[in-house]
């Protein structure tokens, strides 16, 4: 057995290498988050949330005894009447799914489609967010997606056979043809939009049809295959506004759990054109001074970090 030969180093090519990492370190950086960065032994929280929950497969064959369960109706997270975790699985429930660890408590996820037990109630998640805390917020969309994409990926989507849950990933296989199914993830990209008018500072803000009434957020739309989230960024504002923008920036981003999104969020400066609302996509799209913002999008969500990374803290 021979080793394989090491080609001796080439000076030009580190000196190549060397101005590369140089000109990566001189990029500009994301603004500020709005909430501290996790660190230390939290960087390994998968949900860079530093909550202490810990994703794990394989589970166990049976639940512990005083487990957290998350028990879902539709989108709803059944709560006793403190707003806690229920630590048994209610009678009926079903399709029970292995989540890992909070702290050393066992997670798991089920579906329950008769009535909540007594004592306890099933509550909307988004409404949930600013009333329990956020560690339980967060596991809560967690195990949302998880359980759906299970209910959800029962038959092969190709030859319709049984799948069955795989032992060591998130996956659900087709044992017949060997398909693998993985939790659904759909990036999406939202971009607000900066200029200077008359010399005070706008940001662009659209409504869409399905807002609560006099609601505007930052634009946002999913990326295509085939394209760069910063791709994605340019043609939605033209598609949906007809607007030229410049200057992307990145400033944070936040799973979604309705049903399954990652929202990447952006700011840029605006570079050309004139609005043009796309028809029923965006009903308006309108330029703010930073004094007279219409109603925005609540806290649990990034577009709401986003504008007020911009235009500063608001008042709801
Ligand atoms: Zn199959």
């Amino acid at each position: 057995m021979t080793t394989p030969e090491i080609p001796p180093t080439d000076p030009q090519l580190s000196a190549e290498r060397l101005l590369e990492t140089e000109s990566v370190r001189s990029q500009p950086t994301a603004p500020a988050l709005l909430r501290p960065e996790p660190s230390g032994p939290d960087l390994l929280d998968p949900f860079s949330n530093g909550y202490g929950f810990f994703p794990g497969l394989p589970g166990p064959e049976q639940a512990a005894q005083q487990a957290l369960w998350l028990v879902f109706s539709r989108d709803s997270l059944l709560l006793t009447e403190e707003l806690e975790l229920p630590t048994t699985l209610p009678e009926g429930a079903e399709g029970e799914v292995y989540l890992g660890l909070q702290g050393e408590r066992e997670v798991w996820a089920a579906r329950l489609t008769a009535d909540a037990p007594e004592g306890q109630k099933f509550f909307r998640l988004r409404g949930l967010y600013g009333r329990v805390p956020d560690w339980l917020w967060v596991l809560g969309g967690y195990g949302y997606q998880i359980a759906e994409w299970d209910r959800t990926h029962q038959f092969c989507g190709f030859d319709a056979t049984p799948t069955v849950r795989a032992d060591h990933e998130r996956a659900r296989r087709c044992p017949k043809c060997g398909l693998s199914f993985y939790p659904r993830l759909a990036p999406a990209v939202m971009v607000l939009l900066t200029r200077v008018h008359e010399g005070r500072p706008q940001i662009l803000l659209c409504r869409s049809p399905q807002f609560p009434p006099g609601m505007y957020s930052a634009n946002a739309g999913f990326v295509e295959p085939g394209e760069t989230v910063e791709h994605a960024a340019h043609r939605e504002m033209k598609e949906e506004t007809n607007l030229d923008i410049r200057g992307l920036k990145y400033f944070d981003s936040q799973p979604w759990p309705f049903p399954h999104s990652l929202m990447l969020a952006y700011t840029a400066e605006y570079a050309g054109s004139e609005i043009v609302p796309q028809p029923e996509e965006i009903e308006e799209a309108r330029w703010f001074f930073h004094d007279e913002l219409p109603s925005l999008p609540g806290r649990a969500s990034i577009s709401r970090r986003l504008i007020e990374s911009v235009v500063g803290e608001r008042p709801d």
